[in-house]
C-alpha cells in the first residue's frame, strides 16, 4: 500500500468519524435535553393492558381505552355532563387497577378485562359501529371522546387516595345503597344518598317469574315440601336495609341475604316484592344493579337539571373530590 493510498484511507476514516459525530451528537442532545418532555409524554400517554378474552391481551393508550368504556357503559344520547362524570369514574376505576391496588387474580397479566361483571365493559371501534350503526357512529364517537378529552387526567380522590368508584344503571328512584349492605365493608364515600332523578320508566317494577320447581332447584333446596301459601307466603322478607331494599329473606326455613338471592335468581335488584300464585313465584323488582355509588340514570337526570359532572360525582361519592393528576416532576 502506498503512502498516498494510506493517506486517503485515513482521510476517509476522519470524514466518517466526523459524520458520525455530527449526526450522533445532535441525536444525543435531543435525547438528553428532551428526557423530561419524554417522561411527561409517557405520563400523560399512560398505557393500559386489557384482557379482551382469556389469552388475548392488548395494550392501548389509557385515554383511548376510556372512550370504549364510556361508550359501553353509558348511552351516547346521555347529556355531556353525565358522560363526563362516567369518564372520570372510569378513569379512576382503571388507574386504581393499573396501580395494582385492587385485586385482579382473574387476569394477572392484564390490569383489567372487558367483562362488566368483573371489571368494566369496553367496546372496540368495530363493536361500536355495530351498536350505533354507520350513520350515528361518527357523531356518537366524537361526543363520547369529547367527554373523555374534556376531563383528561381527572380522577376522584378521598383523602388524596384514588377511590373505587363503583356505579350501577339505576337505583329505581329509591336512592343509592350503602356499600356495607352489599359487600359487608364500610366505605366512607359509598354511603346511601337520595336519588329522585331516574326517569319514570326506570322507576317502574319489572316482573321476573319462576316455576316452583325451577325456583327450588336454583336455591338448592329441591325436594323440600312447598309450604302452603299461608300467612307471610313462601318468601318472607325478614328485614330491609336503610334504603328500603331487602336485606334478608326466609324461604322454606332457610335464610338468604338479599344480595345472595339476587345473584342466585339473576334478579335486577334487591329492591323487590314477591308474589306466589299457583305454581309460580314472581319477583317485582325496581331499578337495576347493586345500587352502590353513582346511579347512571340519576346522573343523567341531574345533568338535565343543569348539574356539572363535578357536582354529580361529588354528590354520589360523598366526601370525594375531582382532582387533576399532576405529571411526574410537577
Ligand atoms: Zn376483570
Ligand atoms: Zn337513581
Amino acid at each position: 500500500m502506498s503512502t498516498r493510498t494510506r493517506g486517503y484511507k485515513i482521510l476517509g476514516l476522519a470524514v466518517l468519524i466526523y459524520c458520525l459525530v455530527m449526526l450522533g451528537i445532535p441525536a444525543l442532545l435531543v435525547r438528553g435535553c428532551g428526557s423530561d418532555q419524554v417522561r411527561v409524554e409517557e405520563n400523560s400517554g399512560q398505557m393500559v393492558r386489557v384482557q379482551l378474552a382469556p389469552g388475548r391481551i392488548v395494550t392501548m393508550p389509557l385515554e383511548t381505552y376510556l372512550i370504549g368504556v364510556v361508550a359501553a357503559e353509558m348511552p351516547a344520547e346521555f347529556d355531556i355532563e353525565a358522560l363526563k362524570a362516567q369518564a372520570v369514574a372510569a378513569r379512576t376505576y382503571t388507574l386504581l387497577r393499573i396501580n395494582g391496588k385492587a385485586s385482579d387474580r382473574k387476569h394477572p397479566d392484564a390490569s383489567l378485562c372487558t367483562d362488566p361483571g368483573h371489571c368494566q365493559a369496553w367496546l372496540s371501534l368495530g363493536d361500536l359501529r355495530k351498536r350505533w350503526g354507520l350513520l350515528a357512529f361518527g357523531s356518537n364517537y366524537e361526543k363520547v371522546a369529547s367527554a373523555v378529552r374534556a376531563t383528561a387526567g381527572e380522577v376522584l380522590v378521598y383523602h388524596d387516595e384514588l377511590i373505587d368508584p363503583v356505579y350501577h344503571a339505576s337505583c329505581g328512584g329509591r336512592g343509592t345503597e350503602d356499600a356495607k349492605e352489599v359487600w359487608g365493608q364500610d366505605i366512607p364515600y359509598l354511603k346511601r344518598v337520595p336519588c329522585r332523578w331516574d326517569p319514570p320508566e326506570k322507576q317502574g317494577v319489572v316482573a321476573t317469574s319462576f316455576s316452583m320447581k325451577d325456583f327450588f332447584n336454583r336455591l338448592g333446596i329441591a325436594g323440600k315440601a312447598v309450604p302452603a301459601s299461608n300467612t307471610g307466603g313462601l318468601v318472607q322478607v325478614l328485614d330491609r336495609t336503610g334504603s328500603g331494599r331487602v336485606r334478608r329473606v326466609e324461604i322454606a326455613s332457610q335464610v338468604f341475604r338479599g344480595v345472595e338471592l339476587r345473584k342466585i335468581l339473576g334478579l335486577r335488584s334487591t329492591d323487590f316484592t314477591v308474589r306466589t300464585t299457583g305454581d309460580r313465584v314472581t319477583f317485582y323488582t325496581r331499578g337495576y344493579g347493586h345500587a352502590v355509588g353513582m346511579c347512571q340514570y340519576g346522573a343523567q337526570g341531574l345533568a338535565l337539571r343543569g348539574q356539572s359532572y363535578r357536582q354529580i360525582l361529588e354528590y354520589y361519592y360523598r366526601g370525594a373530590t375531582v382532582k387533576k393528576l399532576t405529571k411526574a416532576g410537577d
